[in-house]
């Protein structure tokens, strides 16, 4: 006998029917579920979310409606604010219950506070799960109860909490009430348009095929090729852990499987490896749940205040988000971001260094250009990462130790192959040459611009800021 007739699953960023935990324990608790996807009534240019991420994300609603279907249910779209489209649909259909998984993100959070509360007044169960993540910001804490600031200590513990297990496959979805739904939206319902074919293939199916090839495929050798962006060696969940095409337990307990059962050691380094990048998510969500002060002010308070240059003054912000500084690297890695939607990890570095270090703009530019652009765009990684970059953040790299863009070019791609797969100007032009800046005025090649500024001088100045503020704050 089941707990509930009827109860509604509100998918927001679980869009799967696999080791989906609030979907599993409606479909168990109930005799009918509603699938329910809200879609934000939002239009046109949005500071955190961008046409290519729209698109993807109308796809895997697309690919849920079908995969809905073919289990017995209906995916039903309402428009509008979540709190009033779900008010409605629990009036409409008598609902007795709603469940969810819960959002790491600030603005999610607010929402469920306020839908506690809303079924409360209306008496219905509220019943939110733990899905997104490994472990909740509040499960990884110090021996005193407090958040970690670094990510080392963070990992360790983290490392060693019970890892929750996967869950089945929904296989039947049960509503006998027909309800009226919207359209599946498409980019064009947030007023936005995308040009041409998304670089990943939206939606669960196309998920799960993503993991399952970078299991078997690629994560073996991730330890030495990670870092070189001409390689492709990472996973690219990165959209699907934000959309939840994928579970993130899945991926993990799968990477754990291949690095039990393999006899080499280098890939049992590289599958413990990447188990270790998933922790960096987590550590970021942490900061973000602890610090939600984050989004607006350096998490270090002795860099607050720090001293940016106007990005209105001149076209620095343009020449840097259009590809087109004169340093290689950092070309390649923003065209790349704009053309396909993600961008290499050590390139995000570059370029994110790129901007707040060599042209002195501030992170937050980069930030919400970066979300605008990414098909992984996930607001307190992307914070995390702009935030480490820029030297004001959880785990940054001291403000005085500045990443040279042409060492990393000869590090990172000493043949030049990333810089040449994107900026076509370059493909004929020696790869020392790519890392080495030319004489003051000249450019690599013909058709491509000189270095907008000197790295060596811009560099001083980063320093000359920073030194600044921290005479000026008397620390
Ligand atoms: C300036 C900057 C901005 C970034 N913005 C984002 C963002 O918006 N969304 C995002 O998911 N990652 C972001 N990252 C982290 C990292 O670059 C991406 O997660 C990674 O490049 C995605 O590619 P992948 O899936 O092939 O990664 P893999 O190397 O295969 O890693 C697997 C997964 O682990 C997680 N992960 C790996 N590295 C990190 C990291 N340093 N921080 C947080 N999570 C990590 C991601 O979920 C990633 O998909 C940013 C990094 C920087 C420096």
């Amino acid at each position: 006998m089941s707990e509930f007739k009827r109860v509604i699953h509100w998918f927001r960023r679980d869009l799967r029917l696999t080791d989906n935990t609030a979907l599993l324990a409606a479909s168990a608790d109930s005799e009918e579920v509603i699938p329910l996807y809200v879609v934000s009534d939002w239009n046109g240019e949005h500071r955190w979310t961008g046409p290519k991420r729209q698109a993807f994300l109308s796809g895997c609603l697309s690919s849920l409606a079908s995969n809905v279907n073919h289990v017995g249910g209906k995916l039903i779209f309402r428009r509008g604010h979540a709190l009033k489209v779900i008010a409605g649909l629990i009036e409409e259909s008598g609902a007795e219950a709603i469940y969810l998984n819960l959002d790491p993100d600030l603005h999610g959070k607010q929402i469920e506070k306020k839908l506690e509360t809303l079924c409360q007044e209306l008496n219905v169960a509220f019943r939110p799960y733990q899905d997104a993540v490994m472990h909740s910001a509040d499960e990884v804490l110090t021996g005193s109860g407090t958040p970690y600031r670094v990510f080392t200590p963070y990992f360790r513990r983290w490392d060693v909490v019970a890892k929750p297990l996967v869950g089945g496959s929904v296989k039947k979805l049960v509503a006998k009430i027909d309800l009226p739904s919207d359209p599946c939206p498409t980019v064009e319902t947030w007023g936005m348009k995308q040009e041409g074919p998304l670089a990943l293939i939206p939606g669960e199916k196309a998920g799960r095929e993503r993991m399952k090839s970078a299991v078997s495929e690629r994560l073996g050798a991730y330890l030495d090729h990670r870092n070189f962006p001409a390689d492709d060696a990472s996973s690219r969940l990165g959209a699907d852990l934000r959309w939840g095409t994928i579970s993130v337990r899945d991926l993990y307990h799968r990477a754990g499987k291949a690095r039990s059962e393999t006899r080499e050691r280098s890939e049992r380094e590289s599958f413990g490896e990447f188990q270790r990048q998933l922790a960096w998510r987590e550590f970021f969500m942490s900061i973000l749940h602890h610090y939600p002060e984050v989004l607006d002010l350096e998490l270090n308070p002795s860099w607050r205040g720090l001293e940016w240059n106007d990005p209105d003054e001149d076209d620095r912000l343009a020449k840097w988000q259009e590809g087109r500084t004169g340093f290689p690297i950092v070309d390649a890695g923003m065209r790349q971001l704009v053309k396909t939607g993600f961008m290499h990890n050590r390139v995000r570095m570059i370029t994110a260094m790129f901007l707040t270090k060599d042209l002195h703009l501030d992170w937050r530019e980069g930030e919400s250009f970066f979300l605008q652009h990414l098909l992984d765009g996930e607001i307190a990684s992307n914070n995390g990462g702009w935030q480490w970059s820029a030297g004001t953040g959880a785990d940054a790299a001291p403000y005085f130790r500045i990443q040279n863009p042409w060492t990393q070019t000869s590090r990172y791609d000493p043949e030049g192959v990333y810089v040449k797969r994107w900026v076509p100007e370059l493909a004929g032009v020696d790869p020392k040459a790519l890392a080495k800046a030319p004489a003051p005025g000249e450019s690599i090649a013909p058709n491509y611009p000189p270095p907008m500024v000197d790295h060596s001088r811009e560099r001083e100045e980063t320093l000359r800021r920073f030194k600044t503020l921290k005479e000026a704050s008397g620390a």
